[in-house]
């Protein structure tokens, strides 16, 4: 059982992670469960004002420490002292399915979620850590907050009915995912790979495991670089390179500008 609780500006949002699909069953099941808190609740100055403008001038306004240590703080205590928490920032670790799998065996979380400038750089002191969703900036926190939620859920016994489809997933096994088809067997002229019909499951698994490799290699050569392939795997993927007749990893990445 994971409990979550995500520290929030604004609650109604962050709580449409669990309306529907995968996250909405983790939640049904039991497996996981959602709470918000609001940092206006625990406004230090008093009133529902929890941003104040930054020190030194220019533009932007700064969550004040203060409220964000109160809404921490009650967050730990209605979680326990062993809650991690967790600030969705830009400068934090880049999230990856690696991180996903650690918290997904955390039993409470804390998400904090900035906003504006983000927060006073004295309440740092409050977080574990801090992850980023990517090299990219959000204007807010919950976004990174709810995709974190929805990684974490699909990992959860119960909410996945298949757990081996979660197996098989992109960086599962630190390669991407193998293709998939379903009906119709011929479309606008595309034929299913034969393999797939015939029912032989040793071949089929030895072919997708070659597609895995090919797909990674073709669209994210990092991550290969990061493996240890067994004499298979390389034999496989050989295989693959010499089929498609590319000779250039990365061949499918996206043009960058
Ligand atoms: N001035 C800050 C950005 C503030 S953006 C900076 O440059 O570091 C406002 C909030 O959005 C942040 O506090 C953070 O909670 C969230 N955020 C923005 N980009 C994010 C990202 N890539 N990953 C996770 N959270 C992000």
């Amino acid at each position: 059982m994971l409990n979550v609780e995500v520290l929030t500006l604004f609650p109604e949002l962050v709580e449409q992670v669990v309306r529907h699909g995968i996250p909405r069953k983790a939640v049904e099941c039991g497996a996981l469960a959602l709470r918000t808190r609001n940092f206006r609740d625990y406004g230090a100055a008093g009133d529902r004002r929890v941003d104040d403008r930054t020190y030194g001038g220019g533009p932007g306004m700064v969550l004040d420490a203060e409220s964000l240590a109160r809404t921490v703080a009650a967050a730990k205590a209605a979680l326990g002292p062993a809650a991690k928490v967790i600030a969705l920032s830009p400068q934090g670790a880049r999230l990856d399915q690696h991180w996903v799998r650690r918290l997904a065996t955390e039993t409470a979380l804390v998400l904090v979620c900035g906003r504006y400038e983000g927060w006073d750089e004295r309440a740092a002191g409050l977080f574990d850590a801090e992850v980023s969703l990517g090299d990219f900036v959000l204007s807010g926190g919950e976004l990174a907050a709810m995709a974190m939620v929805d990684a974490l859920a699909r990992l959860l016994p119960g909410a996945v009915g298949d757990q081996a489809s979660v197996e098989y997933d992109s960086f599962s096994a630190g390669l991407l995912d193998h293709p998939h088809y379903t009906r119709p067997e011929v479309w606008r002229g595309a034929a299913v790979p034969e393999v797939l019909l015939s029912g032989d499951h040793a071949r089929i698994a030895r072919w997708r495991l070659k597609q895995a490799l090919g797909v990674t290699w073709l669209k994210r050569p990092d991550l290969l670089a990061d493996l240890e392939l067994s004499d298979e795997q390389r034999r496989l993927l050989r295989e693959y390179i010499a089929e498609t007749g590319m000779d250039q990893p990365g061949a499918a990445a996206p043009a960058k500008d």
